[in-house]
């Protein structure tokens, strides 16, 4: 049965009596933060109500860990560089059914749960959409009831704090382990050594058998932090284990003792400088030895983990492929294909071809992305002297590979270019996303369109030898995070209007589907609407001053700022809406406020710029008196899960203007839809799918399609040609690149806007009129009060099919072949 339980038994022994976990929450604050209520800080009570709650987790935790155990079940491996976690404490409380009594608990001591939950950090080991459908994934797969464990690395530090200083963005360091994790759980027990460099020697032990042996030149310790991930209804509590590294030796006494004081804790703080940081790249290479060595020290600890624990409960290794599924989130983890082999041939005497059939059984790989620049390499020379025995079995895999190709499928020399693990083009380099589509039995891609154009694209030479493998996993979104707690007031009213079965069922949420025309609906739906956007209106004003109409179209675009997300492509349109606002001051203008948010990677100079450039138009709109009533402009600093979960459910627009072919997937578009924004967007990644579900008309879609783009690319696009023929965008275009917006440095966008008419490698040029055209299309809908909510209700109502639920269904059917 797919369905989670209706009503399972949430906590056998422990009473959800609001009394009893008032008592507890005071008996954690004494016994083990050592305050009493009056000397409690707001922080203390936290802690102290997280305990309660984790201790309830406690009991699903170990029940379901044990019947696994019991019943022999498969169990998958989620390893992923990557969790865009946020807080957990809603997730939590609500999905243990305990948010009420805990509510009520903390209120007999005078303590506001909202206010509590408000001050934990969030858990930002991640950079976007990739880590974040991590996190979906962990409780979605706890809700199914899958046996599931997610491995990863316990930053210290998570992506960095994004400070906005005259318009620039400020990299700050994160800390969010600075108050301690009450939810972690340290497991000394759980250690593992794992080694770097050093050299491989051959063991020819009775002339017959021959061994390789590697000798690391250096090491350290992985050692293990469990945090219990609860699926909805506690159906099951999963694991996340996330790896830190430590010192075999903490500190060299010799040498401190002669003198050396800062020598002594080299070892110590080499180990620590591996997982301190999360590298904040996102779809572009962190090119870097460090990030190569966290790569491999994580998935190294987790496979020795995994192998550990299979057989404590199996004799051998034999049937490791029927019991284990190892699911690798981008090529990060890709190394584990090498690493496995490794310890199945090195250390448990296997054949190369039996561990090389159990490790294609055992993996598979998820592509995120088709960016050249963001496929990783590596360096032949480094990884070589970083991991020499990878590097050999590494060479005896690509020898087969291209022997198979060759001699079998008769391909030829440019074929055998593209499918070989090492690219010869220039500097020699390792390709992961060759080594793992290689090394395993499934590839799948995160959004129809993204799947096809994968197998077009490159993979088409491995795709031919193994036609079988590419197959399509469409990204997806939890309801319970994504609707159930970031938007109660919709939550309320939908349970109110067709019941609680979509709680348990999302698809259920269809049934709203007959209220979209119904005008009372239709405003108890916009009231909720309203109050969201006052929510967020409070939050612009507090934390920016800037004053905002809860009534104006709240059109909103938050994600990484990247050229292919094209901000750049908003930003022109607000400066061309600017410019025909004050020609045409008469006209009955739809009072709108553009929100942006989104961090850029530090080394991105664009990026930077284009976050610059949206706060110096939004200084200049924001000052006009003349246009004051109909345009705002806000770009909200330091975006990130908390703050998504505040701006999703005000948007009345969501912006997905990626140039078509360029984003894999997005989650942030599933979001927005679900909670009733209409979408403005091109034919790109889920994109197509979204128009699909909740139907053509009830989304805005313009521009290139991804074979249009890249037909143009190929025939050769004048992107000055385009501009000169478009009054609205030479004039928008004009303002920016004379210093309009910038009086007091007018170049400062001479290069970026001066890029547009050279190449525009992202096509703003050729989609502006028909985005500025959609727009003008979204204010007439708008217009049309009934006819908006109508399309707003019917997005809510046709999402379903985006719930992480069936992603994972899917990912459990299709690749990893276990019953739920
Ligand atoms: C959902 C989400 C993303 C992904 O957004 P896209 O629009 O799909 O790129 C990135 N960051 C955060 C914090 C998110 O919640």
């Amino acid at each position: 049965m797919n369905q989670p339980q209706q009503s399972l038994p949430l906590s056998r022994t422990r009473s959800t009596d609001p009394e009893d976990l008032a008592n507890e929450i005071v008996e954690r604050l004494m016994y083990r933060i050592g305050k009493n209520s009056r000397a409690a800080k707001p922080y203390d009570w936290l802690e102290a109500a997280i305990l309660v709650i984790r201790d309830r987790a406690i009991e699903r935790w170990m029940e379901t860990t044990s019947d696994t155990y019991a019943a022999g079940t498969k169990r998958v491996y989620y390893l992923s560089l990557e969790f865009l976690i946020g807080r957990l404490m809603r997730d939590a409380v609500g999905n243990l059914g305990l948010l009420e009594p805990m509510r009520d608990a903390l209120r007999i001591l005078k303590v506001d749960l909202d206010l509590i939950a408000e001050l934990e950090a969030d858990a930002a080991l991640g950079n976007g959409g990739l880590g974040r459908l991590a996190a979906c994934f962990m409780e979605s797969m706890a809700t199914v009831g899958l046996p599931a464990y997610g491995y990863g690395i316990r930053y210290r530090h998570g992506l960095f704090r994004q400070k906005i200083a005259d318009g620039f963005q400020v990299e700050l360091p994160e800390t969010w382990l600075e108050h301690g994790n009450p939810w972690e759980f340290d497991r000394r027990e759980a250690a593992y050594e794992i080694g770097f460099g050093g050299r491989v020697e051959f063991h020819e032990a009775d002339g017959s058998e021959e061994k390789f042996v590697w000798i690391p030149a250096e090491r350290v310790i992985a050692t293990a932090y469990d945090t219990p991930i609860v699926g909805w209804r506690a159906a099951r509590v999963n694991t996340l284990r996330l790896w830190k590294a430590e010192p075999l030796d903490p500190i060299r006494l010799d040498a401190f003792n002669a003198g050396d004081h800062f020598g002594s804790l080299a070892e110590s703080n080499r180990a620590d400088a591996l997982t301190r940081v999360l590298y904040p790249a996102d779809t572009s290479p962190a090119g870097q030895e460090l990030r190569l060595r966290q790569e491999y020290f994580f998935s190294a600890a987790s496979l020795k983990d995994i192998i550990r624990r299979h057989l404590q409960q199996y004799e051998n290794l034999e049937n490791l492929g029927e019991k284990v599924s190892v699911q690798l989130n981008d090529t990060h983890p890709a190394v584990c294909v090498l690493e496995l082999m490794r310890l199945l041939i090195d250390e448990h005497g296997m054949t190369f071809t039996r561990a090389w059939a159990i490790t294609q059984q055992t993996i598979s790989y998820t592509n995120h992305t088709l960016l050249p620049e963001a496929l990783e390499s590596w360096p032949v020379p480094l990884f070589e002297r970083m991991l020499p025995r990878h590097m050999q079995l590494l060479y005896e895999i690509n020898a087969r590979l291209l022997r198979q190709a060759r001699s079998e499928l008769r391909m030829d020399d440019s074929q055998i270019r593209n499918i070989s693990l090492i690219d010869e083009h220039g500097e020699r380099r390792v390709r992961m996303g060759n080594l793992a589509f290689a090394g395993a039995h499934s590839i799948n891609g995160v959004s129809a369109l993204h799947t096809e154009l994968m197998k077009e694209t490159v993979f088409a030479d491995l795709h031919k030898m193994f036609p079988t493998r590419i197959n399509n996993k469409t990204n997806g979104i939890t309801p319970r995070r994504w609707l159930m707690q970031c938007n109660p007031g919709l939550f309320a009213l939908l349970r109110e209007t067709i019941g609680d079965e979509f709680m348990d069922d999302i698809e259920k949420i269809r049934s709203i589907e007959k209220y979209a025309k119904d005008a009372e609906f239709q405003k108890r739906f916009a009231a909720v609407k309203l109050a969201n956007k006052e929510r967020l209106a409070a939050l612009v004003r507090e934390r920016m001053g800037v004053k905002v109409n809860p009534e104006s179209l709240f059109d909103i675009q938050i994600k990484r700022i990247h050229e292919y997300k094209r901000q750049l492509l908003n930003i022109i349109e607000t400066v061309a809406l600017y410019d025909q606002i004050r020609s045409h001051p008469e006209h009955d203008w739809v009072p709108r406020v553009k929100f942006f948010a989104g961090k850029a990677a530090p080394t991105y100079y664009n990026a930077k710029l284009i976050i610059k450039l949206a706060n110096d138009v939004a200084r200049v709109i924001n000052a006009n008196p003349s246009v004051r009533e109909v345009l705002k402009v806000v770009f909200v600093p330091n975006y990130n899960v908390s703050l998504a979960e505040v701006l999703v459910p005000a948007a009345n627009l969501s912006e997905q203007i990626s140039t078509a072919g360029m984003e894999a997937s997005g989650t942030g578009n599933m979001k927005f839809a679900l909670n009733g924004a209409l979408t403005i967007g091109t034919m790109d990644g889920a994109n197509v799918e979204i128009s699909e579900q909740v139907g053509i008309d009830n989304i805005v879609i313009f521009g290139l399609t991804a074979a249009e783009v890249a037909a143009k690319r190929a025939d050769g696009y004048n992107p000055r040609e385009i501009i000169e023929r478009s009054p609205e965008l030479s004039q928008a275009l004009t303002a920016i690149s004379s210093g309009v917006f910038s009086p007091d440095d007018p170049d400062r966008y001479k290069g970026l806007i001066g890029g547009l008419y050279e190449h525009d490698w992202f096509m703003c040029a050729a989609d502006f009129d028909s985005y500025a055209a959609a727009q003008r299309r979204v204010d007439a809908i708008w217009n049309d009060s009934a006819l908006w909510w109508e399309k707003s209700i019917l997005n809510t109502a046709r999402m379903a099919w985006f719930s992480s639920d069936r992603t994972i269904r899917e990912y459990a059917a299709d690749i990893w072949k276990v019953d739920i």
